[in-house]
């Protein structure tokens, strides 16, 4: 038996519970892994809290990010004893995830450990700092650099938010760090930014071509804050898009594309291929400041999973938050 929070979905409704699951209830996978630590993202709110269509398939372990050993494997190249770490892939969504001591997974989807990294530190950056990474290099590969002027990052004190602010830091970008949480800007200098602004700027609808300024932005909120951000980027500059915090919605006009050339690049962490994947991580090891990492984390105990869950939906947690699933 092993301990995992279930999500049911009956004529009783929708729960979120702590439940004693054995081996036979796992799903089919070609690896066995003994997981040490789960996180919370955004997706695992939704998911515990239902306050998003998340859930796939019923009863269902959440959790879209794990690191673990490998119980058993008959997968090439995974052997008993491995540390490995997942992301995505729908874990969490349509096959039980890592908010549980054991899960078993296709080992298609597992990447090692990178060295650079502990198994806690590795959850520390989950996946919303794996996605943060994309983001970067989505930044990259359409030629933003340093010099050319000032990066935004929207939902700053969010997991990917934080993540983002850090490497941006860290890679000598100028980043503006936006939040809702004026009252965290020491935390958000302290990660990198050199100026925090309050995020109601870029809530209510705006115009469609507004003052340029961005060379480049990290968004993780969508709606109206990304159809701002589009319209205050620079002739040229690059919006790199990953989240929706805000909401699904991008009510928007073609102006910053057609009129300054903007270019807006979708991110997606889930299905990423695993080229990518391997480069994100080898470029965590190398681009992030591991003492960052402390700021940004909290750890709480699978015990503490639910309610936090409902925390981070209402904005309330800061950065990332690592669960213990063995206490
Ligand atoms: P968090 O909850 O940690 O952070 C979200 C942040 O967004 C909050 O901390 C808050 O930042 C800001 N925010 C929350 N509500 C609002 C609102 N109504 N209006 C404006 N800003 C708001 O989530 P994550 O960092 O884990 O994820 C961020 C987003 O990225 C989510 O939408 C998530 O689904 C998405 N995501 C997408 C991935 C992909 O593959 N595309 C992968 C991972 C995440 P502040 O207090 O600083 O304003």
């Amino acid at each position: 038996m092993f301990k995992g929070i279930l999500i049911e979905k009956d004529d009783a409704g929708y729960r979120a519970g702590l439940a004693e699951l054995d081996d036979t209830q796992l799903p089919e996978g070609d690896v066995t892994v003994k997981v040490q630590y789960s996180t919370l993202n955004y997706k695992d709110g939704l998911a515990i809290t239902g306050k998003g269509p998340v859930v796939r398939r019923f009863p269902l372990v959440p959790g879209i990010d794990l690191v673990g050993t490998v119980e058993a494997s008959t997968h090439e190249g995974i052997a008993v004893g491995d540390s490995v770490v997942l992301n995505g892939w729908g874990v969490g969504e349509n096959h039980w995830g890592g908010l549980a001591q054991k899960a078993r997974l296709k080992g298609e989807w597992l990447v090692p450990l990178p060295a650079a990294f502990t198994p806690r530190q590795a959850m520390s950056i989950g996946t919303a700092g794996y996605t943060a990474m994309l983001c970067v290099m989505a930044l990259e590969r359409h030629g933003v650099t340093p010099d050319q002027g000032e990066i935004l990052v929207t939902g700053a004190n969010g997991g990917v938010g934080s993540v983002a602010v850090a490497l941006l830091g860290k890679l000598g970008y100028t980043v503006v760090a936006s939040t809702g949480r004026p009252a965290e800007a020491t935390y958000l200098r302290s990660l990198g930014a050199t100026e925090v602004i309050d995020r109601a700027q870029f809530t209510e609808p705006g115009r469609v071509l507004a003052k340029e300024r961005w060379a480049g932005a990290i968004d993780t909120v969508g709606s109206h804050t990304l159809a701002n951000v589009c319209a205050s980027t620079r002739y040229r500059g690059t919006v790199a898009a990953c989240g929706l915090a805000q909401g699904m919605d991008f009510p928007s006009s073609v102006a910053p594309f057609i009129l300054r050339g903007v270019t807006l690049v979708g991110v997606d962490s889930v299905m990423c291929p695993r080229a990518e994947r391997l480069e994100a991580w080898a470029r965590l090891g190398r681009d992030l400041d591991i003492a960052k990492l402390d700021l940004i984390t909290h750890e709480i105990a699978l015990t503490e999973a639910i309610p936090a869950a409902a925390e981070l939906i209402a904005g309330h947690i800061r950065g990332r938050v690592v669960v213990d699933v063995n206490r």
